[in-house]
């Protein structure tokens, strides 16, 4: 069966997103096919989704003047998986703390829209990640921290003592981006691992 992935592109960066998630695909032996979403009718064609990092605020907007916000709930809310990176992460969760995103609630966590940004633009960390055999190369832009969790929220990384990847459910959020190196080990997380498997091993690169 060939799955059928969605990178939302109404703005980001969908390039990197689509290259990651063809390369993670094929080390699971998996055939996709990439669509990029700009109109909606589409997301409802997709197994999987990716909402991409850029700027949460022009993001959130877009989803919904272009009526793709209730197809991304839609989708998550019927148990498929998507993975929310950085402004893509602060559009999916429950709170930003700022008026002008309008969030839509998948992720059970709060943000703190550029916490990591305010100290230092741009930074790269070898992050521990659960599920991954060793650290990640974690490239963080502007990057949100996450404040609160919610009780169903499993916490997959901390950097600097904050939580920076989280799974809700279906849904799989990091504060970086994990398409702007050639490690597809977080897609692979998100999509292909079967982490629910007894005595599941960890992934390796
Ligand atoms: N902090 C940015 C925002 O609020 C996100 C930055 C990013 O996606 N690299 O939209």
């Amino acid at each position: 069966m060939t799955l059928t992935a969605g990178v939302v592109a109404v703005q980001g960066d969908v390039s990197e997103h689509a290259d990651a998630i063809r390369r993670a695909a094929s080390a699971h032996g998996e055939d996709v096919v990439v669509r990029e979403i700009r109109d909606s009718g589409i997301v409802p064609e997709c197994d999987l989704l990716l909402l991409p990092g850029g700027e949460s605020t022009t993001i959130s907007r877009l989803l919904h003047e272009e009526g793709i916000a209730a197809e991304v709930v839609a989708h998550v809310e019927a148990g498929k998986p998507m993975l929310a990176t950085c402004a893509g992460l602060i559009v999916a969760s429950r709170d930003a703390k700022d008026d002008r995103v309008e969030t839509l609630g998948l992720v059970d966590v709060s943000v703190d829209r550029n916490a990591f940004g305010r100290q230092r633009d741009s930074f790269e960390a070898p992050l521990d990640v659960e599920g991954l055999d060793e650290p990640f190369p974690a490239v963080f832009i502007r990057a949100p921290a996450i404040d609160e969790v919610g009780p169903d929220v499993e916490v997959l990384a901390e950097w600097d003592g904050r939580p920076v990847a989280v799974r809700d459910g279906a849904v799989v959020g990091t504060s970086f981006h994990p398409e702007l190196t050639p490690d597809v080990r977080i897609h692979r997380l998100a999509f292909f691992a079967d982490r629910s498997a007894e005595g599941a091993e960890p992934l390796t690169r």
